[in-house]
């Protein structure tokens, strides 16, 4: 399968460097698949909709995953699946932009951000993407034994969801099986990609924020590890949601 790799938004929070919401679009059989949707056109429109987040994020105009999905010479009709990391509204704000497309989530996260929301989340779940009327399929339980003591749910053929809890309490990560090999989109389980690549230069400021708006602060030194070692995997390649330096063609 070939896989694109996207700018879906970009963010500039007045206390760090800019950021990007990293997406996949994949080439699947069974029809275009975008792995993450960064933000939506509605948005940028009325950013009150993101909530109080908006003004840590600041999300900047006119890049969304509809306009990204166009600008790589796709038809947005043609995206039938948008498989998620997790809800919050940076991840899964584009994917209102495609109302044909099934979303992919773990019924952990698709609960945490629905039915089971606690007040400390709030913030974070938005009615503006959550609370119409998506096709959703929820993916229940651990998956089957994968790499690295981490487990795998196959939700289409060659991609799956590896739960990854700590960001928030469904978060997982996404493996795409590629043409050039594995790609392993770890979405929020990571912020500063220096976790699982040394050759990449700590950022604090991104570690400061990553432990800030973790959900279960205490999982995060171990999904630091399991993405570092897959990162030794010759076959794979992470990559995060936010950091610009693993987007292709970056500057290292
Ligand atoms: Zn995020």
């Amino acid at each position: 399968m070939r896989v694109h790799h996207l700018v879906a938004g970009r963010m500039a929070p007045p206390l760090g460097p800019p950021i990007i919401c990293h997406v996949l679009l994949v080439e699947h059989p069974d029809g275009l698949t975008l792995v993450d949707s960064g933000l939506g056109r509605g948005d940028l429109a009325d950013p009150q909709r993101l909530g109080p987040a908006r003004h840590l994020l600041r999300p900047q105009a006119g890049v969304t995953a509809i306009d990204a999905v166009e600008a790589a010479g796709f038809d947005p009709s043609d995206v039938a699946h948008v498989v998620l990391t997790h809800l919050d509204f940076d991840h899964v704000g584009g994917a209102v932009d495609f109302p044909h497309a099934t979303w992919h989530t773990t019924a952990a996260e698709w609960a945490a951000a629905t039915s089971d929301i606690k007040a400390v989340e709030k913030t974070r779940y938005r009615s503006a993407h959550l609370g119409g009327s998506p096709i959703v399929q929820r993916h229940a339980g651990q998956g089957d034994p994968w790499r690295h003591g981490l487990s795998a749910i196959e939700v289409l053929d060659g991609i799956t969801l590896v739960p990854m809890i700590g960001h928030t309490r469904g978060h997982a990560a996404v493996t795409v099986q590629g043409e050039s090999g594995l790609v392993v989109h770890a979405g929020d389980a990571v912020f500063d990609a220096s976790h699982y690549d040394p050759t990449l230069a700590k950022v604090g400021i991104l570690r400061a924020f990553e432990k800030s708006v973790a959900r279960i602060p205490k999982r995060l030194r171990t999904n630091h590890s399991a993405l570092a070692a897959l990162h030794t995997d010759p076959d794979a390649t992470v990559i995060n949601a936010h950091d610009t330096r693993v987007f292709p063609g970056a500057p290292g």
